[in-house]
């Protein structure tokens, strides 16, 4: 995978320098925007089986404009600060567009955990949280973690549990990391809370009858063709939930190869398979591509690159052939790889706005922990008795007889997953036509990501307007 000669931190300020020429924020506070304010690296030993490793690991908290920060941790064998601070910086912007009051932040280890098993796992993420705390990096009002890349509801599970050792008196310590398991003060909904965001993202963008025929697609996503990279967290959500939403998923790559069906692939088959056989190679029910990259050039309508950084660039954007890129996740395509995907007229719904989800529901899991209260508890049998009894009062003055079924569905109470879901959707909604209405408004601007980058400087930018540091 080339990056085009420029880091992924350079990406994303190159990405914000083309914004800000569209907006009147002075320079000084554009640097300060871009600026990292703080970076923590560590390194301590773990030992892994007779030896000891001594294992890298950061976090970095990009933006103070609003606390606490926020972000995921990553465990893979590429993280670098670099990948760190760029990621961390992705989420100030993230943040501000879905308006979640949070400053950006990211961690990561740089370990493969494939490699490594449940113990070893478990020793290096307590040991990370131990490192975190000392540096008082962590903390419901501090700087708040969740799942991202290599990461899941188990390893936020160690973080709380360590946290709540060195924490035993803090009364709202359930707040200091999301994405837990729901038995552990989660939330319903998180674990698929990014995908189904990129599923509400793109189905808002393909909503819009003009847009559409401006890329030859007729609007909806019902029998449209998708192609997904990446067949972990934010890929299988993403794709199950177009599946169920009518659309035909032709291809799913990974690290190891690829699997192509024009018919579609049924996606809870294939996630059973990985499941039981550790890979999706040799899944009998589609055609195996050896090179899993070389499915990003496939025709469909959709492609959703939903696994690494850098994965098209100007080497294999001339041969894109989607006419939509929903970038699900952060910084799939380099700008050089972007400005050849323009010209030839593809739409990329970008990362910024696209992924916002997890950290949206996010939002929710640590309102939850914060009010000690599960949403949906104090109202839900009241509103089901109001609905009642106005269903009652229908039947009572007509001819017409309602069955259980209808009536259950008429007077149901809205519980945890509903407005969770609710929720999700009303933010994607709102903050894809928040940016669609700055890049149809304003003619200089000619794609959505600048349109979003000009969305998330306006917000931070007013926030620091506010603290009265800049005039
Ligand atoms: P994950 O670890 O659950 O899944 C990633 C998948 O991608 C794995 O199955 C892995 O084998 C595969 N993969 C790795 N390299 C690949 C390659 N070169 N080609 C094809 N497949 C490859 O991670 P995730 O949580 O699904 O995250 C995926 C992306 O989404 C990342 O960019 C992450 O930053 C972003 N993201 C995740 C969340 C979240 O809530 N988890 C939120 C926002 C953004």
């Amino acid at each position: 995978m080339s990056n085009d000669g420029l880091s992924f931190y350079q990406n994303v300020e190159r990405y914000v320098d083309a914004a800000a020429a569209h907006t009147k924020i002075p320079k000084g506070l554009i640097d300060q925007i871009k600026a990292c304010n703080s970076v923590l690296q560590v390194r301590f030993p773990v030992k892994i089986g007779n030896e000891y490793r001594v294992i890298e690991a950061y976090r970095v908290q990009h933006s103070h404009h609003r606390v606490p920060t926020k972000g995921g941790i990553r465990y893979s064998n590429l993280v670098n600060q670099d990948e760190v601070m760029a990621l961390a910086s992705l989420m100030t912007y993230k943040c501000a567009i879905v308006d979640v009051p949070f400053g950006g932040a990211k961690g990561g280890i740089k370990i493969n955990p494939k490699e490594l098993t449940e113990m070893q796992l478990q020793r290096i993420t307590r040991r990370y949280t131990a490192e975190l705390i000392k540096k008082n990096f962590i903390g419901a009002a501090i700087d708040v973690p969740a799942p991202d890349m290599g990461t899941g509801a188990r390893e936020m599970s160690w973080i709380l549990d360590t946290y709540l050792a060195f924490e035993p008196a803090n009364i709202d310590a359930y707040g200091c990391v999301t994405g837990k398991p729901v038995s552990q003060n989660g939330i319903r909904g998180r674990e698929e809370a990014t995908g189904r965001g990129v599923f509400y993202g793109i189905r808002q963008a393909m909503s819009h009858k003009e847009d559409m025929k401006a890329i030859g697609l007729t609007p909806g996503v019902e029998g449209k063709t998708v192609i997904v990279q990446g067949f972990g967290n934010v890929g299988f959500h993403s794709a199950r939930i177009f599946e169920e939403e009518g659309a035909i998923i032709t291809g799913i790559s990974e690290w190891e190869g690829g699997l192509y069906n024009p018919d579609g692939i049924d996606i809870m088959d294939l996630k059973k398979y990985q499941k039981d056989k550790g890979t999706i190679r040799e899944y009998p029910r589609a055609q195996w591509v050896e090179k899993g990259a070389d499915l990003l050039e496939y025709e469909c309508d959709i492609l959703i690159p939903a696994a690494v950084e850098n994965v098209i660039n100007k080497e294999n954007a001339p041969r894109i052939k989607a006419k939509i890129i929903g970038e699900a996740a952060n910084g799939p395509i380099t700008p050089n790889g972007d400005e050849i995907l323009l010209k030839k007229g593809i739409m990329i719904i970008p990362d910024l706005y696209l992924n916002a989800g997890g950290v949206t529901v996010s939002y929710f899991e640590w309102l939850k922990n914060l009010s000690h209260v599960r949403f949906g508890r104090m109202d839900r049998r009241f509103t089901e008795y109001s609905y009642s009894k106005i269903v009652d009062l229908i039947e009572g003055r007509t001819e017409g007889k309602i069955n259980k079924a209808e009536r259950h569905e008429l007077t149901r109470g809205a519980d945890e997953i509903d407005l969770v879901r609710s929720g999700l959707e009303d933010t994607m909604i709102y903050a894809y036509e928040d940016i669609r209405k700055i890049w149809k408004r304003n003619k200089s601007i000619k794609d959505l990501r600048t349109a979003a980058f000009v969305l998330a400087l306006g917000k931070v930018s007013d926030a620091y307007m506010a603290m009265g540091i800049f005039p």
